[in-house]
């Protein structure tokens, strides 16, 4: 038996270091909550340019863009943290396919780097944070400021990484397992990747970057498994895991 988690981890960093497989198999392994807040800031995104307003996509700006913030704190956002089946709706419409598209991904950084969407996001996520701990559950939050921000208290802080290389392909065997135009080749993907880390991580408001408190994990050459079965040491080791099989003093192995 894997255990049940208490408190919350925090997985962060970059595209296509693994965060979402990571967090979302974390959860299910340890029977807890599950929150994408990527798909959060994709969803209202996605809210703006249905609006037909206008996004500079290689904005940093934290403050402006009256029209974009109005659109994007009007969405209605309903997201699900059951990790075996993570989903967000924008006012009432399934998108979760459409919010991995394209379009979506060359507008959201600009639109995530936004003061007041990522103020308004950031006390949502901890709202839905709030509510699993006071339900008595454990909760795997992944994305770009969850350590540094959302939940600094977070009992277990993780930060992926992986070489651009491995990355980006990563990203077209996602985007061609899904059927997405876009699967261009490892060289457009990288392009992309590299363009989104660059605003990411030169936001003025919260940018990408590790909590000091971080552990890096770098997932290059390891599995999903062997991702996972370092989290869930982590995780032991931070006594933040109940109810492990009769192994007395808690597991070594793994
Ligand atoms: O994780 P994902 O690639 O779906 O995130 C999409 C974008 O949302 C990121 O490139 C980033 O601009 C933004 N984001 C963010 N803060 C988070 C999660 C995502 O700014 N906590």
């Amino acid at each position: 038996m894997d255990g049940t988690l208490r408190g919350v981890v925090a997985v962060d960093g970059p595209s296509g270091t693994g965060k979402s497989t990571t967090a979302r198999g974390l959860a299910l392994r340890l029977d807890a909550r599950y929150l994408d807040t990527g798909a959060m800031y994709r969803a209202v995104t996605l809210a703006v340019l249905r609006a037909g307003v206008p996004v500079d996509v290689a904005a940093t700006a934290a403050d402006g863009h009256d029209e974009v913030v109005a659109v994007a704190l009007g969405a209605r956002l309903d997201v699900s943290t059951d990790p075996a089946e993570p989903r967000v709706r924008l006012d009432g419409d399934d998108v979760d396919a459409e919010i991995r598209g394209s379009e979506v991904t060359a507008a959201v950084s600009a639109v995530s780097a936004l003061t007041a969407v990522r103020t308004h996001l950031v006390d949502v996520q901890r709202r839905i944070v709030r509510e699993a701990l006071d339900d008595g559950a454990g909760i795997v939050v992944e994305g770009r400021d969850i350590g540094t921000v959302v939940v600094p208290d977070a009992g277990l802080k993780v930060f992926l990484t992986a070489s651009e290389l491995v990355r980006a392909g990563r990203r077209d065997a996602e985007n061609t397992a899904a059927g997405r135009a876009g699967a261009a080749g490892t060289d457009s993907t990288r392009a992309d990747l590299v363009r989104r880390d660059t605003l990411d991580s030169s936001r003025a408001a919260s940018p990408l970057r590790p909590a000091h408190d971080a552990v890096e994990v770098d997932t290059s050459t390891l599995d999903i498994d062997g991702v996972l079965a370092r989290l869930q040491h982590l995780a032991e080791d931070r006594e933040m895991v109940t109810g492990l099989a009769d192994v007395g003093v808690g597991r070594t192995g793994g």
